[in-house]
């Protein structure tokens, strides 16, 4: 027995989606329509997508931002746990790659909760603190550019909720946050690490989950 998280080789890998796994067809269909897009790695994952709608069921969940929506598998994960009356703002600059998802939240019948909202996501984020949604969502997935990330959290943690979840994606950046860091992205995804270990306003927990999720609940 190890103490250490396991590595999953394919063969294992393959095990916990044949053992796990319970898509609606909407999103299969939805992986399998953005597979072939040439920046398909830029989806989460189906168990990840899993975990966090566990998430917003476990905390009875009905206001949620995303930031970062690409062709829309996580904000469809998110909705489809959420109950009817629940509501995605869902974050992205770029109104292509959402279009690609849109007939699959239709497909899945969670389209109505889910509102898009196109422009930079740190000014939107700001717009809605502005119109006095302070403390007024459960959940926030921030999954857009890395180097605005401690600007997303910032502002999430103001619109969150006490007790309000925020999970942090890619934290461990394919492993390179672990080495002297290169590149902007890693520069920032290690700064804010840093900042949230020592963050008192929050209960943290660094998943080794995918690419890295951290989980943060506002205190
Ligand atoms: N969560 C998505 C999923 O499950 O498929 C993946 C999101 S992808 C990693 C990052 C997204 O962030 C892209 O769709 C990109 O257009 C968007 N993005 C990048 N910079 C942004 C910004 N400044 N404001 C809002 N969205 C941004
Ligand atoms: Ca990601």
């Amino acid at each position: 027995m190890s103490n250490r998280t396991l590595k999953l080789d394919d063969t294992l890998y393959q095990y916990v989606l044949d053992h796990s796994i319970r898509e609606h067809p909407a999103q299969s269909a939805l992986r399998q329509a953005t597979a072939s897009h040439p920046l398909a790695g830029m989806q989460i994952s189906p168990e990840q997508g899993q975990f966090m709608a566990l998430l917003i069921k476990l905390m009875g969940a009905r206001r949620t931002l995303e930031i970062g929506v690409f062709t829309g598998y996580s904000a469809l994960s998110v909705a489809l746990a959420l109950p009817d009356d629940g509501h995605v703002l869902a974050c992205d600059v770029n109104g292509e790659y959402p279009r690609i998802g849109q007939p699959y939240w239709e497909q899945a019948g969670v389209a109505h909760k889910i509102e898009l909202c196109l422009g930079p996501a740190l000014a939107t984020l700001d717009q809605r603190l502005a119109a006095g949604e302070t403390g007024l969502y459960d959940f926030a997935f921030i999954d857009a550019d890395k180097v605005s990330y401690d600007g997303y959290y910032e502002r999430c943690l103001r619109l969150a909720r006490s007790g309000g979840l925020i999970a942090i994606d890619n934290t461990l950046w394919s492993g390179q946050v672990a080495a002297p860091a290169t590149t902007p992205d890693t520069a920032s995804l290690q700064a804010l690490n840093v900042k949230l270990h020592a963050d008192e306003r929050i209960d943290l927990s660094l998943l080794p989950l995918s690419d890295g999720l951290t989980l943060a609940r506002k205190r």
